[in-house]
């Protein structure tokens, strides 16, 4: 997280405390869930020896040797790492949550050990009923929290190293080279540019190259976003990874290895995923200025203590000073992050989002920019009928059945589209003979006793067929928002046409309205055309807009926004959004989406509805502002006892700390923390 630091072996980073992320990300679940168990392993440990000491220490049976060995335990072996965390601060000075558990537990550690070993060099007032107070539970309480608090936040952090080997999953592993002895079933890493490679229907291209002989169409929607398949002719490029769908082509490699489009999105993915700068935890900021408040707090104690206090001075003044460490140390210091996003993570789950991990939470609510995918983002992702229009007296259901009984034997994305609206509509088709298909026009078969057409304008010239006037207006309009019109001919007579389109999906635009409510600058990136583009961002009021983006151009363009100090969140559904979205602040993919885009990113919308953006940062300032809560009421019981700690009330009443007074600080800040973090769980959103 802290890019200049590099180490041979897994540990924590010397200067935030987290653990370091490994350069190369593993690539199996059980990898990614590893920190988590080591937390959940040192957690249960600590439990285990510190509920004995509790049980001792309150029940007034004391055995003091018994408290000090278990307590040993759990503070140097389940809790060992906290403390070099908290002497790496030190030494780095980078004060954080941990220089103060290190500080507050070691300072109560010590204590009741010298307590233990040199009861004689305190003065008989410091006793209570004949014994020295011991903070041995106190130490061992905190130490366990603190683990309970790592082990749920390296839960909440979970998987992030999964994108890449879904990603890995799209690249073809074999290949079909033609030598001079014929064609060869080889391995991707046998072929090098200028090899001829045959491609059949059905098989995914195997490198980056051009057309040699044949052609086809190829579904090149994994990498482009872009639902409708291109046809492919000689010397048209191909995609490594792309679907060829109809047809056996050869083809010229071009580019192989590390050298392809899906690679170079594999690597920049791998590259944006190690280099997210990393959070800066609430608990870290105000321990920074915590601690040092605390330390002067003691050394005053001490001072005043030794200057004018009671005989014996320095031992004295020692007590007060170690107990002011003592009781600021705040035991639910390490739940207070942890325990809200845990509760905010799972509230979001409930109205269907996915937050993957706890960044993300985080850093929504700070979020000024949102990129947005359109094609299967903004859109529905496949072309679907938007307007049938007929000519008198023919109506509508007509004009649909004809399209649809033509359309029923072609493949094309387009007849799929006219099918399913005949579908939605329960429109019966009508048998038909003679099924033809004319390239780059349409298609034509033969009805009961006629015969019907279905396509675009240059069909018409063609057949020499003429078009209403009003049917040609409509055409224009049409095809002015960026839709394809479609031609309907039964006979000699066009009786109406068709648009398709990639519509906006029902939510898209009340999403938006919400999101600028939220102050947020909306940037649309994709990888159509202008005329779409300028179609859709105008409908849905978009801010700003690119089109004909590539992928690796959509990762540039985050990089671009966010060194203009903005933060950026990104939502997309595609391979083709993978490298922005791990770029991005916060990644959010539609939840119908490649499951590559929802590895690489932190947030996922199951039901692909946008308007959960703006109730997913709604909560992320929910979720915020119940962790500053809980951080108050984490150190507000301590800060109380500080000054009984320091001995201001011993003058007056004869009262200072004692460990009854510790354990209900620590009790009480627990259970504020855990009450306020549940609110969370009704909120609503
Ligand atoms: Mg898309």
């Amino acid at each position: 997280m802290h890019p200049e630091i590099l180490r041979d072996k897994p540990g924590p980073c010397p200067i935030c405390g987290m653990d370091l992320e490994p350069i190369k990300p593993s690539q199996d679940d059980s990898e990614a869930l590893r920190e988590y168990h080591t937390w959940a392993k040192r957690f249960w440990l600590a439990l285990i020896f510190t509920i004995p000491v509790v049980i001792l220490a309150m029940s007034g049976l004391h055995y003091p040797k018994i408290q000090f060995l278990l307590t040993t335990i759990v503070l140097f072996w389940a809790g060992a790492n906290l403390y070099v965390r908290a002497w790496t601060s030190v030494i780095n000075r980078s004060l954080n949550m941990f220089s103060l558990i290190g500080l507050g537990t070691l300072s109560a550690y010590v204590f009741s050990l010298v307590a233990l070993i040199f009861p004689q060099i305190f003065p008989d007032s410091l006793k209570m009923e004949g014994y020295l107070p011991l903070y041995f539970e106190s130490a061992a309480v905190i130490i366990t929290l603190v683990l309970l608090g790592q082990m749920l936040e390296a839960r909440a952090r979970g998987k992030t190293g999964m994108a890449l080997s879904a990603l890995i999953k799209e690249s073809p592993k074999r290949a079909r080279r033609i030598d001079s002895d014929g064609e060869h079933e080889v391995n991707i890493d046998e072929i090098k540019v200028g090899d001829h490679l045959r491609v059949l229907s059905g098989e995914k291209i195997p490198v980056d190259g051009a057309l040699l002989e044949g052609q086809s169409h190829v579904d090149e929607s994994i990498i482009t976003g872009e639902a409708i398949s291109i046809k492919k002719e000689k010397t048209d490029k191909v995609i490594a990874g792309t679907m060829n769908l109809e047809g056996s082509f050869i083809m010229l490699a071009e580019k192989v290895g590390s050298e392809t489009l899906l690679a170079q999105i594999v690597d920049m993915v791998a590259k944006a995923q190690r280099t997210l700068p990393p959070i800066q935890r609430v608990a870290d900021k105000v321990s920074r200025y915590f601690v040092p408040a605390v330390i002067l707090v003691a050394l005053v104690t001490f001072a005043l203590w030794s200057l004018w206090g009671p005989q014996p001075r320095f031992i004295n003044a020692f007590v007060y000073a170690v107990s002011v460490l003592i009781i600021a140390c705040p035991c639910a210091l390490g739940l207070a992050t942890p325990i809200s996003i845990i509760v905010g993570v799972g509230r979001a789950a409930q109205i269907g989002i996915l937050i993957k991990n706890a960044e993300a939470l985080e850093k929504l609510e700070k979020v000024t920019t949102l990129v947005i995918d359109k094609t299967g983002t903004l859109t529905e992702g496949f072309p679907s009928i938007t307007d049938i229009i007929s000519k008198e007296p023919v109506t509508s259901g007509k004009v649909l059945q004809i399209a649809a009984s033509v359309e029923q034997g072609s493949e094309h994305p387009l007849s799929k589209a006219i099918l399913q609206e005949s579908k939605k509509k329960k429109i019966n088709t009508l048998a038909v003979q003679n099924f033809e298909a004319i390239t780059g026009m349409g298609v034509k078969a033969n009805l009961e006793n006629t015969v019907a057409l279905v396509g675009n304008q240059a069909l018409l010239k063609k057949f020499q067929l003429s078009i209403a006037q009003y049917l040609l207006e409509s055409a224009q309009k049409l095809e002015s928002q960026a839709k394809t019109v479609l031609y309907v001919v039964e006979g000699n007579d066009v009786i109406g046409l068709l648009a398709v389109a990639d519509d906006v999906k029902p939510t898209s635009k009340e999403a938006i309205e919400g999101l600028h409510k939220l102050g947020l600058h909306i940037v649309m990136l994709t990888g159509d055309n202008e005329a779409v583009a300028e179609n859709v961002a105008h409908d849905l009021n978009i801010d700003e807009y690119h089109a004909k983006v590539n992928p690796l151009e959509k990762g540039l363009w985050i990089e671009r926004l966010k060194e203009q100090g903005d933060i950026v969140a990104m939502a997309g559904d595609g391979i083709n959004d993978a490298v922005a979205l791990a770029k991005a602040d916060v990644g959010i993919a539609m939840g119908t989406g490649a499951g590559v885009a929802l590895e690489s990113a932190g947030v996922t919308l199951v039901h692909g509805d946008l308007k959960m953006i703006a109730r997913a940062i709604l909560l992320s300032h929910l979720t915020m502002r119940n962790i500053w809560q809980n951080l108050f009421f984490a150190f507000i019981y301590n800060c109380l006892g500080i000054p009984i700690a320091a001995g201001l009330l011993y003058p007056f009443w004869g009262i200072t700390l004692t460990p009854m007074i510790a354990g209900v600080a620590m009790s009480f800040s627990s259970i504020s923390v855990l009450l306020n973090a549940l609110r969370l769980k009704k909120v609503s959103i």
